[in-house]
């Protein structure tokens, strides 16, 4: 791409200064990244130049061009800030600051043992200038979907990891600032290196029904034109393009094959204001039977991210279901381009409404943000409160309570009000009565009942039993404990620690061989974390079993693997027998099949990481690392388990269900029963330590059961 071509795409109307600008960040960045080249070869102010190029087709003014130019001249040349700041004004300045990474971020945390996720925390910067200025987010998406379009270049074991993340935060984040033509495009990018095959098959079958489609497609165009013609009404009517990330999250979601989802036709038609749009309809319904239970009223309720239009679909003359939207050219910018519609088409005007309220809506989204140091736990909140699809449900007021999809009455009551959810005790649901682990869906009207006085249970913390979704749920409930005196919350930890480990059948320990396991000073520094719901019992829990079965596999009469002879003849397994205490890196997340390599930890066995980890790339203490893989199938153990119950119908069924739901085989199950009081003993098939804290957990909470713990035999 040449400087021109970006200067071609320009309005018309902008002014030589501003191209001039434009020209001279250019050539400062030429300068800045000469000798530097992308992974395709190309020299490296070509991706600045694309960057900027895809910032102005989305119209954003000068400022953000130029900085989109200059995107990365700070972090990896020798051009600093202060440079922006003297040559470009510190409007840039700011803007290319809230794009550069950290680029001296400390390796290790204060406390010297978490290696900092430089992953997780480079993200926490670019969302906490969100909120800031949303500007610095449209660089970042810019600069996103060039590194997406020349992903072929990059070597194969990054490829992944770049889409998958692409998928999981870029292209939801474009789908929540609305702007649509990025946030497919970033899809479908994605999903040819996260599901290669899929994507293939999908592009293949695309391809040899192309040519019918576009045939069919212009005679539906050609037709609904000259309805609307002689209806008098002007319209653009369009074909609507399918993408292939999107036909196949239809094909997954509706479990229909492929031709069932492209075998339905989409038109668009855009009108010019909003009482034409109900005519259009009209002349459509009046055209095609329309298909009962298809028509939406997007423009008298906007969807979420503001998106506005009608909805509706029809059958074709073929018999074949034809969707249609229709909208206002406003409508179809806002669809198309979101927040950057607000630098599209206004042009000279003063107050825009749209803009105001969708910045509005981000800032309180992102209201969470200033209390969450840690990155990873920053970007895990991010997911579920502003990336993820939400619930809209009402007060018995009327009022409207927002909330990420899966919010249960507890998160509900917490948003209502801080003393509503620490008081809440049940909830009701359109008046029904419902647990409150209940999903909240859109529309539903939601009743707190709460009590006089009294705090949260810390149960509601459990991750396991899944009672709050919201980070400002759990913000909340650990703030009303920390509140809490100290000693209480120390005699309280105890209890909880003794009570989860006479839960999983562990007998010997001790507190402070506890403490010094998860590295806190004193035991009573633990049970004060426990208490204060910082940690659960079952990490503590969990840690303990591993130990158990560690002591235990060495006792047997065939030895394991020594894993010292293990290192030195090559690789060790995760799977399987384990050798090594291993736990899976939280930075890079590895999973099963991916490449991996292990890092020895200081009392904590081997972390995984995948090999591509930056924490593990540039690890200065080469010794520390250990070639490892997956190895086989993850091992079993049976361990037996004991529920006491009183006596009901259904109750076998029901524990049964969740063994199921937990992906866990049963063996053996016996129940005796006397006085109405039922003891059942199953044997599970257990594979991982926290399956079986969660599965009893779980066991405990349904109706009648008193308790569910593993059991030792004799
Ligand atoms: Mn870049």
């Amino acid at each position: 791409m040449k400087l021109e071509t970006l200067l071609n795409v320009l309005p018309a109307e902008t002014s030589p200064a501003d191209k001039a600008l434009i020209q001279k960040a250019y050539e400062a960045a030429e300068v800045a990244h000469s000798g530097q080249k992308r992974a395709s070869g190309e020299p490296y102010v070509q991706h600045c130049l694309n960057v900027a190029y895809i910032l102005a087709e989305l119209r954003m003014p000068t400022a953000v061009l130029v900085a989109g130019l200059l995107h990365d001249t700070v972090e990896d040349t020798a051009y600093t800030l202060d440079d922006v700041r003297a040559n470009f004004g510190p409007e840039v300045a700011v803007l290319v600051d809230g794009v550069t990474k950290l680029a001296q971020l400390p390796r290790v945390s204060k406390d010297g043992n978490t290696p900092i996720d430089r992953h997780a925390e480079s993200l926490r910067k670019t969302f906490m200038a969100m909120s800031d200025d949303v500007r610095v987010v449209l660089i970042k998406l810019a600069d996103r979907l060039h590194n997406m379009r020349t992903l072929m270049h990059v070597k194969p074991e990054k490829q992944a990891r770049i889409a998958r993340e692409t998928l999981e935060i870029f292209a939801p984040l474009a789908n929540r600032l609305g702007i649509w033509s990025i946030k497919s495009e970033l899809e479908d990018l994605s999903f040819r290196y996260t599901n290669p095959a899929r994507f293939r098959e999908i592009a293949g079958h695309i391809a040899e029904q192309q040519a019918d489609r576009e045939q069919t497609m212009a005679a539906i165009v050609a037709q609904v034109r000259e309805a609307l013609k002689s209806a008098n009404i002007e319209a653009e009517v369009s074909g609507r393009p399918k993408h292939i990330y999107s036909i196949y999250k239809k094909m997954e979601r509706k479990e229909v094959d492929f031709d069932q989802v492209f075998d339905v036709r989409a038109v668009r038609i855009i009108v010019k204001d909003n009482p034409t749009c109900y005519h259009v309809l009209g002349v459509i319904h009046n055209l095609w039977r329309p298909v009962p239970g298809q028509f939406d009223d997007y423009i008298a309720t906007p969807k979420d991210n503001f998106y506005q239009s009608l909805h509706t679909a029809v059958k074709y003359d073929d018999g074949k279901t034809l969707e249609v939207q229709i909208r206002t050219p406003e409508m179809h910018a806002n669809a198309e381009y979101g927040i950057a519609a607000h630098w599209r088409y206004k042009e000279g005007v003063r107050h825009d409404e749209a803009y105001e309220r969708r910045i509005q809506w981000l800032r309180s989204l992102m209201e969470w943000r200033q209390d969450v140091a840690d990155s990873v736990e920053f970007v895990d909140a991010l997911k579920t409160e502003v990336l993820e699809e939400r619930v809209y449900a009402f007060t018995p007021r009327g009022d409207i309570i927002d909330l990420p999809a899966g919010a249960t009455p507890i998160d509900f009551a917490y948003r209502v009000h801080t003393s509503i959810g620490d008081r809440c005790r049940g909830a009701k649901v359109n008046g029904k009565l419902v647990s409150l682990d209940y999903r909240l869906k859109t529309g539903e009207q939601v009743e707190i009942v709460t009590a006089k006085r009294g705090g949260p249970s810390r149960d509601w913390l459990n991750p396991d039993l899944g009672l709050v979704r919201t980070h400002r749920a759990v913000q909340k409930i650990r703030q009303y404990f920390r509140r809490q005196n100290r000693e209480l919350l120390i005699t309280q930890g105890r209890e909880l620690l003794e009570k989860e480990l006479k839960r999983l059948g562990i007998e010997t320990y001790s507190f402070d061989a506890l403490a010094r396991m998860f590295e806190f000073a004193k035991p009573e520094e633990l049970l004060f974390a426990l208490g204060a719901g910082d940690i659960h019992g079952r990490q503590i829990a969990a840690r303990l079993m591993e130990a158990e079965r560690e002591a235990a596999a060495a006792s047997q009469v065939l030895p394991a693997v020594d894993p010292r002879g293990a290192v030195q003849s090559g690789e060790v397994a995760v799977l399987g027998t384990k050798n090594l205490l291993t736990n899976l890196a939280r930075c890079c997340k590895p999973v099963p099949g991916d490449p991996i390599i292990g890092y020895i930890t200081r009392g904590r066995g081997a972390t995984i990481h995948r090999q591509d980890c930056p924490n593990v790339l540039y690890h200065k203490e080469p010794e520390r690392i250990i070639k490892v893989s997956w190895g086989q199938a993850q091992q079993t153990y049976p361990v037996l388990v004991r529920i006491l119950a009183y006596d009901r119908g259904g109750l076998m069924k029901d524990i049964s269900t969740v063994v199921a739901e937990e992906h866990i085989n049963m063996t053996a199950i016996s129940v005796a029963t006397k006085n109405s009081l039922a003891t059942f003993e199953v044997t599970m098939e257990i594979a991982d330590t926290g399956v079986l804290s969660r599965v009893l957990a779980r066991i405990e909470q349904l109706p009648n059961v008193i308790e569910a713990r593993r059991w030792k035999a004799g």
